[in-house]
């Protein structure tokens, strides 16, 4: 292999890494794979994306370079024959609620062009079709295809009197000056329930306009003792308070306001595309714009290759090209319409991955974090194709991934190890699948094992029965789920496992615990320490240790680094972007200041404690009660984390292992779990199952939703999904018993599984 075909890293050091050397080829799909907390973040994502995206930025002038958001370099001696890299990771673009699957893979701005040029009353050029622009967007609503409205019966209590507070909204309590507005006019008995108001009353209070009312200073401060405003109705004047004003300069508590006092409905005069009548008149194979966004792609397919018109044809094609790519995915569930924000991790990843299937770039590093989230095996076939097509266009593909199935699609692997933490950082791995499969490394261990059912199901005693789901695509489905058992919902994506899951379930049992992977609470303060309950306990300790207060040893108070108030980094505003973050040069990163970093506990200062692992930190507080605390932590599988890492940093699996660690010794709970095993490789998943099995001899009930066949096969009950996404989904499959799913024809995880059984994690 010529050098340059080889990406040639020399001395990686970031976070565990062990000076790593290694050489990887280009052009190929290489999966990294290794323990939770081995290093391969820090290897793919900290050293070779981070030096990527440092180097294209030298290539700008340096006065936008300042604008940029601040790359650190790595802690690599070198990298060469880098080329440009490309993160795809599973966050959607932007949490903007306009966006959708249309706008994100492009495609509405190719239909509006199909529309302009060849609809049947053409409504103009194609931003006509377009619902936020001023030429295509409906009158009535701006293009947002609903009208907000006050809800008066929440604004107003009409049982009562002025006098007795009858206006609700907060601004307009007794006495304010809103207040005086109408209870100082004139117009009203102020007395009188406003039940008893007459019409003219009414429409008074409301609507009208103009009289002048003494308002009376109440406040206290030495102004005018009264002063003069113009009357104006209640409706009319919280809607121009309230709902004439752009949302992105209102405050939080009118935010609230409106979030607490409105309601929505589609709008009326576009039933809620938010389009006017021209856009709307025009159509295409019968169809307006609005209706080919609402239709399922797969159905989407066949309709638009019907379509004969000459001067289209080109368009046509790109178009349906897109829907394809998106059907081979598994997407064909989906509509172009759907918002990004409601589509799942996995969705958003492959909507990505479309994207950049289209474009021209070659020569690309594309970067993946674990892809296979959110996918049933059968979705992963699918995947596999897609990066490989990545591949074949000339562009390298890395994948950080456990997934058996999408390690053997891959031409190399890297295995990090052997352990997490301090005892990882290493390469202990490189070659083939088929190499890997005869090492005896974590990985090719457990590649090695087949599946094997669980044999020693729990009983069924008390169930849980709920009828007529009707959420999403189910189609009014009946469930029953054993308490006191480990249940597992399985399914292809799109089948209803989340509807039901995440819906359906919660609304028939109230009670219901749902441990997301979202992140806890938005406070950078928020650690491990914090989370566990042992931060309280390790100041106290340091200041008993020492004979000063406790609040010394907090970044956020006493003990704060003067320059950057305890954040460790200081932040630069910047216009127009994210702000620009750097290592407090005061504290260098420790967020304390001097006094606090001159008192130790047992020879560590407290930003040396708050960088142990969670191990070392209970190797360090073993005969105290801090021990006890942190274990939960260690016994989730957490024992890598670094006590002071914000949990901000954390990926969705460790956010809900970190959650569940706080319930471990719960009794009684009935916990929903969506993929628990995500992100966890295989020597972890067998910790995790042990973790569930746990909550369950405690007395819990545990309900996950799960593609992984290490945690499938030992289910004491299952829901089989299906058959397929979207409208061809919503059916329960199957539900019962192991044993019986695998007698089920129709199921695509008893097929998936049975070969797991018979041949392997590698299947072959
Ligand atoms: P993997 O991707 O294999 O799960 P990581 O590369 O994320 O592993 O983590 C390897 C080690 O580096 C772990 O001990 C982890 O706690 C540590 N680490 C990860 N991110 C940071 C960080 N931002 N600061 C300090 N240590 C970190
Ligand atoms: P799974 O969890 O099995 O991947 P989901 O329950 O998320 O499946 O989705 C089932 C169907 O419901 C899919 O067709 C999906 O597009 C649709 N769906 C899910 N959430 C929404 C939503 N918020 N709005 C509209 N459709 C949705
Ligand atoms: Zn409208
Ligand atoms: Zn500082």
């Amino acid at each position: 292999m010529n050098q340059t075909d080889q990406l040639i890293i020399r001395q990686a050091r970031e976070h565990n890494l062990k000076g790593i050397d290694i050489s990887i080829p280009k052009g190929r799909i290489v999966a990294f794979t290794g323990v939770s907390g081995s290093g391969k973040s820090s290897l793919v994502f900290n050293t070779i994306a981070a030096e990527s995206q440092r180097q294209l930025q030298d290539l700008f002038p340096l006065y936008i370079r300042n604008r940029m958001a601040y790359q650190p370099k790595p802690d690599v001696d070198s990298i060469e024959n880098l080329t440009t890299a490309i993160v795809v990771d599973q966050r959607p673009f932007h949490g903007d609620s306009r966006s959708t699957v249309g706008t994100m893979t492009e495609l509405s701005p190719m239909l509006r062009m199909l529309f302009s040029r060849c609809a049947s009353h053409s409504a103009g050029m194609s931003n006509c079709y377009s619902a936020h622009d001023p030429a295509g967007m409906c009158p009535h609503c701006n293009g947002a295809g609903k009208t907000v409205q006050f809800a008066m019966d929440k604004v107003l209590d009409t049982s009562k009197s002025l006098n007795e507070g009858a206006i609700l909204l907060p601004g307009f309590q007794i006495g304010t000056y809103q207040w005086q507005m109408y209870a100082n006019s004139g117009l009203f008995d102020n007395d009188k329930p406003l039940a008893a108001y007459t019409d003219k009353e009414w429409d008074d209070f409301l609507h009208a306009a103009g009289n002048i009312v003494e308002i009376k200073n109440t406040t206290g401060k030495v102004w005018d003792s009264s002063y003069n405003l113009t009357y104006e109705g209640l409706e009319k004047r919280i809607i121009r308070l309230y709902l004439k004003k752009s949302l992105s300069t209102m405050s939080k508590l009118n935010l609230q306001i409106i979030r607490d006092f409105t309601t929505q409905q589609p709008c009326p005069y576009c039933q809620g595309t938010g389009l006017n009548e021209k856009a709307l008149q025009s159509t295409i194979l019968g169809k307006t714009i609005w209706d080919i966004g609402e239709m399922e792609i797969a159905a989407l397919i066949p309709l638009l290759l019907q379509f004969r018109q000459h001067d289209g044809q080109a368009i046509i094609q790109r178009i349906v090209a897109v829907l394809q790519d998106m059907d081979r995915v598994g997407l064909g569930y989906l509509h172009l319409n759907r918002q990004t924000v409601t589509l799942s991790g996995g969705e958003v990843q492959r909507l990505k991955i479309i994207r950049h299937l289209g474009s021209s770039l070659i020569g690309v590093t594309y970067i993946f974090d674990e892809p296979s989230t959110g996918l049933h095996a059968k979705d992963l076939e699918r995947l596999r194709r897609l990066l490989t097509g990545l591949r074949d266009r000339g562009n390298s593909v890395f994948i950080v991934e456990h997934n058996s199935s999408i390690i053997e699609g891959a031409d190399q692997v890297i295995e990090l190890g052997p352990k997490a933490g301090k005892a990882g950082g290493q390469v202990i791995f490189q070659g083939t699948v088929q190499e890997l499969c005869h090492s005896a490394t974590p990985t090719g261990q457990w590649l090695h094992q087949t599946v094997m059912l669980k044999q020693h199901v729990r009983a069924v005693r008390d169930t849980i029965t709920l009828h007529h789901c009707n959420a999403n695509n189910l189609k009014d489905v009946s469930v029953t789920i054993p308490k006191n058992t480990l249940t597992v919902i399985s399914g292809v994506s799109g089948s209803g496992k989340s509807s039901l899951a995440k819906y359906e379930i919660p609304k028939a049992v109230p009670e219901a615990v749902y441990i997301s992977q979202s992140a806890m609470g938005l406070s950078s303060r928020s650690t491990p320490a914090t989370y566990s309950g042992v931060w309280d306990m390790i100041r106290k300790a340091f200041a008993k240790e020492n004979g000063v207060s406790p609040a010394l040893f907090s970044f956020n108070s006493q003990g704060a680094c003067p320059v950057c108030k305890g954040k460790g980094v200081i932040e630069v505003e910047m216009s127009f972007m994210d702000p620009v973050v750097r290592v407090c040069e005061a504290c260098n990163g420790k967020k304390y200041n001097d006094e606090a970093l001159s008192y130790t506990y047992h020879g560590k200062t407290i930003a040396q404690v708050l960088q142990m692992t969670v191990s070392e930190g209970m190797e360090f507080f073993k005969d105290t009660p801090i021990r006890r605390k942190l274990r939960p932590l260690a016994e989730v599988g957490l024992s890598y984390l670094t006590l002071g890492q914000t949990t901000a940093t954390l990926s969705g699996g460790e956010c809900q292992r970190l959650k569940l660690a706080a319930r471990l010794h719960e009794k009684n709970q009935f916990y929903i779990m969506d993929e628990p095993s995500a992100g966890l490789h295989g020597q972890d998943v067998a910790v995790l199952l042990g973790l569930l099995n746990q909550l369950v001899d405690n007395g819990n009930t545990v309900l996950a939703v799960e593609h992984n066949f290490d945690i499938i096969s030992q289910a004491d009950w299952i829901i089989d999904m299906g058959p397929d996404g979207g409208t061809t989904g919503g059916h329960v499959v199957y539900q019962g018993r192991l044993q019986g799913l695998l007698q089920c024809p129709s199921s695509y995880t008893a097929a998936y599984l049975a070969k797991k059984c018979n041949k392997g994690k590698h299947g072959r």
